[in-house]
């Protein structure tokens, strides 16, 4: 066995990180490796969302907008995401969810790359970020063109008529992480432009994008940022763009001058015009608080932990489940892995059923992943080791061919 428990508890005392565990409300009796899909909450949030339904909501009222800066949240929270993910101030900004904002910056990316057409983008991408581009290829009356290519041939597609490469940095199902400033230049150098899906990056992997010179990039709250469910989401534009394009969707917060109230659309300058409607005040603010926590932390702590529980996760997995139908997917190169592993189980649904009924929290993508999210902010070292001999004990006894593990949620 690669460790036993006692050394688990050791490398646990040993970590720095390892106190930021008590900052969350994770409940007894649970070990929660589901932090890829919805972050633990922060023990401070339900006090602040308090403060703010009751004080400013509830009290100031209206006044609020202004007497506690509601009108500057996305900007503010934008900033300090900003600190997280290597990009400037003014370069971030929170709005929205995922979905949403990837269609907007695809959208700016096709008007500054105006005189090509394609979207490049690999097969089994997240689907929601293909059917965000299906949306757009749709919209554009033909103009526009979806083109999806293995990955190990994406290099070579990025043609003259490729105007966009859109990416999502670490895959949702495998881990991989593809080498972001490498694609991102080798897309420059062929005229093209790079829009990057943070989603499972950013507040577990190293991310730099001023460094790599991304162009566009969007990511999730409620992942690893712990923002809560339904999370309001961010994008980045880089500052040599922001003047380039305009937002597709063109509403009054993103306006100039929005309380002037004219009836001609004038963007604002910066990346406000990526906003539309009124922000949504209270999941900002609650998303504030997990980023307020996550900047707290070393980021190369961060890294460096997530690729040790993970390489901890799999070889337990290998060594002690390997007998009982299980195969670790897990990308050769510790330094291209984001935070989770995926094992890929003939029975992934059930097991994971079982699992959650031993209280170790993790999900089921389809059709065949048991996927665990290792949140180097709360998940230590003992947790991993845990959590496989649980899942050994599950297989080992077959509960998970019990009736109850074998009914479909819609959620899963
Ligand atoms: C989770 C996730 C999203 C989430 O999109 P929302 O619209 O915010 O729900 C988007 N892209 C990727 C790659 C994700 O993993």
């Amino acid at each position: 066995m690669p460790i036993s428990a006692t050394d688990a508890d050791a490398l646990d005392r040993a970590d720095s990180l390892h106190p930021f565990r008590d900052d969350f409300d994770l409940p007894e009796g649970v070990i929660y490796l589901d932090g890829n899909s919805l972050g633990a909450l922060p023990r401070a949030t339900p006090g602040r969302m308090q403060t703010i339904v009751a004080r400013e909501w509830g009290h100031d009222l209206i006044r609020s907008w202004n007497a506690h800066n509601w009108i500057d949240a996305p900007t503010r929270v934008g900033d300090k995401i900003a600190q997280l993910i290597g990009a400037g101030p003014g370069e971030v900004v929170v709005a929205d969810s995922t979905s949403v904002n990837l269609f907007k910056v695809l959208s700016a990316a096709l008007q500054i790359n105006r005189g090509r057409s394609v979207i490049l983008s690999e097969p089994g991408n997240f689907p929601n970020d293909l059917y965000i581009a299906q949306g757009l290829q749709a919209l554009s009356g033909g103009r526009v063109e979806l083109r999806i290519v293995e990955r190990e041939r994406l290099a070579e597609s990025i043609d003259e008529n490729v105007a966009v490469l859109m990416l999502t940095h670490v895959h949702y199902k495998t881990a991989a992480m593809h080498d972001m400033p490498a694609l991102t230049a080798l897309a420059h150098s062929r005229g093209a432009l790079a829009v990057w899906d943070l989603s499972h990056s950013a507040g577990a992997v190293h991310v730099d994008l001023e460094a790599a010179q991304v162009d566009f990039a969007v990511g999730c709250g409620y992942k690893y940022l712990n923002g809560g469910p339904g999370s309001p989401a961010y994008l980045y534009v880089a500052r040599r763009h922001q003047a380039s394009a305009v937002s597709p969707i063109a509403g009054w917060l993103g306006h100039k001058r929005a309380f002037e109230f004219v009836d001609e659309y004038q963007p604002a300058p910066g990346i406000e015009r990526y906003l539309a409607g009124a922000h949504p005040i209270l999941g900002i603010c609650a998303l504030e608080v997990g980023v307020d926590l996550l900047l707290r932390a070393e980021p190369a702590l961060l890294h460096g932990k997530s690729q040790r529980l993970c390489t901890l996760f799999a070889e337990l997995a290998q060594e002690r489940c390997g007998l009982y139908d299980i195969e670790p997917i897990l990308p050769p190169d510790p330094a291209s892995r984001g935070s989770h592993v995926s094992l890929r189980h003939p029975h992934a649904y059930s097991v994971m059923q079982a699992l959650i009924g031993r209280g170790v929290i993790g999900d089921f993508r389809a059709p065949d992943i048991l996927r665990f999210g290792l949140t180097p902010l709360y998940v230590g070292y003992r947790d991993v080791w845990d959590a496989v001999d649980i899942l050994t004990d599950v297989l080992r006894s077959n509960t998970w061919q019990l009736p109850e593990y074998q009914l479909r949620h819609r959620v899963t």
